[in-house]
């Protein structure tokens, strides 16, 4: 016996829920890629993601993932041999270093835990001794999706400032914005990147990238471009340039019905939904850990990401909760991955989220904590609930 039927439910890091509005507005013929109505909403579009970014710097839209976008930043501003540092909180970041060291970069990594968040005071001490400013680019993510890890860039950004670095601020909010304030000028960031398939609530296959006049300066020297992600040859004046080809049509239509929905709740407002839900998570999580079986995989709390939370399994296989959640409930984990891989699962609760969906995931988590037999703390959706109450107003 099962009790799932109808639609299965994506509680996973990405792709995320697309709402019906974003699906249906893909359902209609292509625009003529010359006419005004494509190049307005290119416009628009590349307006719109440099205010998410919150720069007065451009914006890019690649036909990518955010591996794709990865390399985007990278060939844009480095050039071969150029020393790169990498922030570690999980898989993320190393990701993007793995790139860069593929492409010819010389990458260090800041070495980091998969516990915790990045610490501000050892990028500043690392960035202070390095007197001779061989350090040509600082990568970092804003939420790790591996490790749960919420960084503080804002805190990361001053500590740069505080070095007197020049080093290019590169930072990947693939699992964060439209989720989560990000404020690239205001935080000395000068690369950003991000994806469409998470917080934006768009199909995989569009990656983001903006840059400010840092990296552009950097950019006219650097000697790992290539034509596709080349930031001058979009900048040309035909929009067919735009695009280095044709544009992505309908997941253009996504993207517009997906941010338009954003500006319709507010980005404050999202951002406010986020960290409620993303607590209402966290009470649960915090009820079941008495138990002694989960726990948090980011010990502090204050380094818990509002986007994704990530479970640590000690003496059970998560893999057989996921397996429950699935298969009889029609609920979709996610899974452990890196160095969590077969110790944890992770609830995503990003993008298109509400309370019914964060409180029916958590539920369907406890059905399976029972039906396994797991030990558990009781009362993780009761937490949950309780906390929305208090702080959802009448
Ligand atoms: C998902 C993710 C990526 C990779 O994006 P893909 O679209 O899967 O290539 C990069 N960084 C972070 C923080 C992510 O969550």
């Amino acid at each position: 016996m099962t009790v799932r039927a109808g639609r299965e439910f994506l509680a996973i890091p990405g792709p995320t829920t697309m709402p019906d509005q974003v699906l249906q507005a893909m359902h209609r013929p292509a625009l003529d890629i010359y006419s005004t109505e494509m190049v307005e909403l290119t416009e628009g579009l590349l307006r719109d993601l440099s205010k998410l970014f919150a720069t007065q710097g451009k914006s890019y839209i690649y036909i990518a993932n955010g591996h794709g976008a990865w390399e985007a930043t990278l060939s844009n501003v480095l050039s071969r041999g150029d020393k790169v540092l990498v922030l570690e909180s999980g898989r993320f970041a190393i990701g993007w270093g793995q790139a860069a060291a593929a492409m010819g970069a010389d990458v260090e990594v800041l070495k980091g835990d998969w516990r915790r968040a990045i610490r501000p005071a050892e990028v500043e001490e690392r960035l202070r001794r390095d007197k001779e400013h061989t350090i040509k680019a600082i990568l970092a993510v804003q939420v790790d999706t591996a490790s749960g890890a919420y960084n503080d860039i804002e805190a990361i950004g001053r500590a740069i400032k505080a070095a007197g670095h020049p080093a290019l601020f590169m930072v990947d909010t693939v699992a964060s914005l439209g989720c989560t304030p990000f404020e690239m000028d205001k935080w000395y960031i000068d690369v950003a990147m991000s994806g469409s398939q998470k917080g934006l609530m768009t199909p995989p296959g569009l990656g983001f990238v903006a840059a400010n006049d840092r990296a552009w300066e950097a950019h006219k020297k650097a000697d790992l471009r290539t034509p596709y992600w080349d930031w001058t040859e979009r900048e040309g004046s035909e929009h067919y340039r735009k695009y280095a080809g044709t544009a992505p049509v309908h997941l253009l239509f996504a993207l517009r019905e997906a941010i338009n929905m954003i500006h319709a709740e507010g980005l404050e407002n999202a951002f406010e939904r986020h960290r409620l839900l993303g607590e209402a998570v966290r009470r649960a999580v915090s009820a079941w850990a008495e138990g002694q079986v989960l726990g948090f995989n980011i010990t502090e709390p204050a380094e818990r990401s509002n986007t994704v939370t990530t479970v640590t399994v000690k003496g059970a296989d998560p893999a057989a909760i996921q397996r429950y959640a699935k298969e009889k409930c029609g609920v979709v984990l996610g899974t452990g991955i890196g160095d969590l891989q077969g110790q944890a699962f992770r609830i995503a609760h990003m993008g298109h989220v509400n309370a019914p969906m964060v409180l029916g995931t958590l539920g369907v988590i406890e059905v399976a904590l029972a039906a396994l037999k797991i030990p558990h703390g009781r009362g993780g959706v009761d937490a949950a609930v309780q906390w929305l109450g208090e702080n959802v107003k009448a």
